[in-house]
């Protein structure tokens, strides 16, 4: 009798134990739940003791511990109707997961996928009956991003891109290391929100800064930062660096005798005509109204002059259709040539590329003019 009752009260007293630490350890309605678990498994062992230990007989010749056990029967069942926890929080995980729109992929601590949830699957392509179990650096071998274990003390948010029917979506990938209540890394949650439409709007509203709204080549402002950078580079590996302004001979008897629209369309089509002609890694800019700018780095004085020769060339020879108008049209070229070390300013270098292009005009318009160190500053060499 003394062993069954030993062993029974260790038993009952350990359950007690381990309900009032799930007391205190759950939250919210768990909180709740488990409290009426606790006293649920306290009462009978009160009722005992009392009984046992202290005599308590409230009614002569009846076990009140039976009792107890019938208020401890009520409060289990009040905890498992009445708060439901344990029935509707599995289900409604599983629902939430199913409905998200954010794609959700759980691996374990051998990077294993355990959960892929249907946007998941939607994204990359899975099938959550046949990759489930799968290391996910061989099944997602494209995107080191999402198996890249190292951080397992932090979340970690990185970018990623996929192409979707030929499409390039943006996702932010954002990982949490899961940790269990003993502290060890057990896995990762991997959640992956479409970034699309936010980041192309950044693309537009970053082209519609740097790009000429007409031409869709570079506007001015964007010339500026660009030269800038090609300048520094050619400072620092000595090399040499063309710039050219164009202009359009009497682009305004255009306007006058075909209306502004189809000036417009002029000056489009002109871009994309000398855009065809240049080299990548060429820049190409409207400079503002009829007048053009490009930088050639890496360019001998020579080629810098070829070059324009065969823009100038390129337009006088092109007859442009603009609207069922036949349209043919000259320009006039400035050029100048920076060497390699030298230390001229950015604004410089245009104002003298701008000097030699008003000498072109001077002399008879359709033509190239050279600005030349060797002569004086307000002169330059037409061609
Ligand atoms: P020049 O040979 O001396 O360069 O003569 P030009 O007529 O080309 O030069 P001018 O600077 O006198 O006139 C430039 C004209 O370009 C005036 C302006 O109305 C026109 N223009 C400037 N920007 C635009 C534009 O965006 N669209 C159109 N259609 N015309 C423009
Ligand atoms: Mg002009
Ligand atoms: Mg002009």
């Amino acid at each position: 009798f003394y062993i069954y009752f030993v062993y029974s009260y260790l038993l009952v007293i350990w359950a007690a134990i381990l309900n009032f630490i799930f007391f205190v350890q759950s939250k919210g309605l768990y909180k709740r739940q488990a409290l009426v678990v606790f006293l649920g498994s306290v009462l009978p062992l009160f009722a005992s003791m009392s009984f046992a230990f202290f005599g308590l007989d409230l009614v002569p010749k009846l076990d009140e511990t039976i009792f107890a056990f019938l208020f401890s029967g009520i409060l289990f069942s009040i905890a498992i109707f009445r708060y439901q926890t344990l029935q509707v929080l599995p289900v409604a995980h599983q629902l939430i997961l199913d409905r998200l729109q954010e794609g959700i992929i759980v691996t374990n601590r051998y990077g294993h996928i355990v959960q892929i949830n249907p946007s998941a699957a939607r994204v990359f392509g899975l099938n959550s009956k046949v990759d489930v179990g799968k290391e996910i650096s061989k099944v997602l071998s494209d995107w080191p991003a999402l198996h890249n274990q190292t951080n397992i003390q932090a979340e970690s948010e990185t970018e990623i891109s996929i192409n979707i029917g030929g499409h390039q979506n943006f996702y932010i990938l954002t990982q949490t290391p899961i940790i269990d209540n003993r502290n060890n890394f057990v896995g990762f949650v991997n959640l992956i929100k479409d970034i699309s439409a936010r980041k192309l709007s950044e693309i537009k509203l970053k082209h519609l800064a740097t790009h000429d709204p007409l031409t869709g080549i570079y506007d001015r402002r964007h010339f500026y930062e660009l030269a800038e950078r090609e300048i520094s580079r050619a400072d620092r590996y000595k090399h040499s660096l063309g710039f050219m302004i164009c202009d359009i001979d009497h682009f305004k008897q255009i306007n006058d005798s075909y209306g502004h629209l189809v000036g417009d369309g002029v000056l489009k089509a002109f871009a994309d005509h000398c855009s065809l002609n240049l080299r990548k890694s060429d820049i190409f800019a409207r400079f503002g109204g009829e007048e053009f700018v490009i930088l050639m780095p890496e360019i001998s004085q020579d080629d810098l002059f070829f070059a324009g020769e065969k823009i100038r060339r390129l337009v006088e020879d092109k007859v442009f259709k603009i609207e069922g108008n036949e349209i043919r049209f000259t320009l006039s070229l400035g050029l100048y040539f920076r060497e390699g070390g030298s230390n001229v300013s950015l604004l410089e270098c245009i104002r003298k590329a701008d000097k030699a292009l008003y000498i072109s005009k001077d002399t008879g318009r359709n033509k190239l003019s050279i600005w030349e160190a060797s002569k004086k500053e307000e002169t330059a060499s037409a061609h």
